[in-house]
C-alpha cells in the first residue's frame, strides 16, 4: 500500500492533520493512492462530502465511506480525535492511559477516552500476523506475583501469577519480531501449540533445558536446547542461552510496571498484544498508525457490501 507522507513531530502532525478535512483527505489518500477511481462504474473523479464522511462519484453517484473497514467506522468522535489518539498511542513508546488521553484530548467524559482506547487496541490484537521464521528463541516467564521480580509497592498485590510464554526472532544479535502468549501451564501439548500458532515449521527453535520443551523435532522444528545457567550466575555476566527472549520479558515487565502498574491477570493477553505491537513496528511508526487506522492490512478497498452494511454511520 502506498504510504502517503507521515509527520515527523507533533508540530507536523498538528498541522497536516488540522480538520475534519484534512483527516478525510489522508483517508482517501491511504484508500486510493493512484487517485479516486469508482468500484461501480470506474470514474475518476469524485467530490467530497464532508459532512458524511463520505466521497461521491461525480458520474454515478456511487457513495463510498472514507471510515469504512477502519477503527473509525461507527462513531461520531472528530477524525481530528482520533488522529490525535492513533498518534499518541503509536508514538510514544510506552503507549498512554485513558486518563491520560483525555486530558491530551480535552475530552469531557473518561468513558469517552477509554473506549478509543479500548478499540485502538482491538485493532492491535486483530493485526495481521505472519508467524516467526528463521532462528527463534523461546522462554517463559511470570508476570505479576513475586516470582516475576515485581518488587515494592507496585506488585500485584493478592493477584495470581500469570505464566506467559515468549518467542523471538533473531535477526543476528538483534531481535526481530516477537509474539507473547498467556498459557495455562507449561505441559508439553500447551507449549506446541503456542510454538505451532506463532512459529513457522522448518525454523530452528532455541530454549532452555525444560523438559515440556521436548518432541519439538517431530513437530517439524530444528530445536537446540542447552541448560540455562543459575539466575545467580546469569547476574554475574555469565551468558543466557535465550539473550533476546530475557531481553524482551525485562522489557515487557518494565513496561507494565511503568505505564499501567500492573494489570490483572484476566487482562494481561491483551497487554500482550500490546506489547507486541509496539516491539514490533517500532520502527515503523508510520505503519503503526495505519494498522491502527485499519488501512494497513488490506490492499484492496473495502467492498461495497460491507460499506453499504453500515448505513447507520452519519
Ligand atoms: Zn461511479
Amino acid at each position: 500500500m502506498a504510504r502517503p507522507p507521515f509527520p515527523k513531530h507533533l508540530r507536523q502532525f498538528q498541522a497536516q492533520f488540522a480538520s475534519e478535512e484534512a483527516c478525510q483527505d489522508y483517508l482517501a489518500l491511504c484508500r486510493w493512492p493512484d487517485g479516486f477511481s469508482c468500484r461501480r462504474c470506474g470514474h475518476r473523479r469524485a467530490y467530497a462530502i464532508v459532512k458524511r464522511r463520505c466521497w461521491q462519484c461525480a458520474a454515478c453517484r456511487h457513495q463510498v465511506y472514507l471510515t469504512a473497514g477502519t477503527v473509525l467506522h461507527n462513531t461520531r468522535i472528530p477524525l481530528t480525535f482520533w488522529f490525535w489518539a492513533i498518534y499518541l498511542m503509536t508514538t510514544d513508546k510506552r503507549g498512554i492511559s485513558a486518563l491520560l488521553l483525555q486530558r491530551q484530548l480535552g475530552l469531557r467524559r473518561y468513558e469517552t477516552a477509554w473506549m478509543m482506547l479500548h478499540k485502538l487496541r482491538r485493532a492491535m490484537v486483530n493485526a495481521a500476523r505472519e508467524p516467526l521464521h528463521g532462528e527463534v528463541e523461546i522462554d517463559d516467564t511470570w508476570i505479576g506475583g513475586t516470582q516475576a521480580g515485581l518488587r515494592g509497592s507496585r506488585q500485584l498485590k493478592g493477584r495470581r501469577a500469570a505464566l506467559v510464554l515468549v518467542a523471538v526472532e533473531k535477526r543476528g544479535k538483534a531481535s526481530g519480531r516477537v509474539r507473547m502468549g498467556v498459557i495455562p501451564d507449561f505441559k508439553t501439548t500447551t507449549l506446541k501449540a503456542f510454538i505451532k500458532q506463532n512459529v513457522t515449521p522448518g525454523s530452528t527453535i532455541y530454549t532452555d533445558g525444560l523438559k515440556s520443551f521436548a518432541g519439538l523435532e517431530e513437530s517439524g522444528y530444528h530445536h537446540i536446547a542447552r541448560t540455562q545457567p543459575l539466575r545467580t550466575e546469569l547476574r554475574k555476566g555469565t551468558k543466557s542461552v535465550v539473550p533476546l527472549a530475557d531481553r524482551a520479558i525485562g522489557n515487557l515487565q518494565q513496561w507494565l510496571i511503568g505505564t499501567y502498574h500492573g494489570v490483572s491477570r484476566a487482562q494481561l493477553q491483551i497487554y500482550l498484544d500490546e506489547f507486541v505491537f509496539r516491539h514490533n513496528r517500532r520502527k515503523l511508526p508510520m505503519a503503526a498508525f495505519q494498522t491502527l487506522l485499519g488501512l494497513g492490512t488490506g490492499r484492496e478497498p473495502t467492498p461495497y457490501d460491507l460499506i453499504r452494511g453500515a448505513r447507520d454511520v452519519q
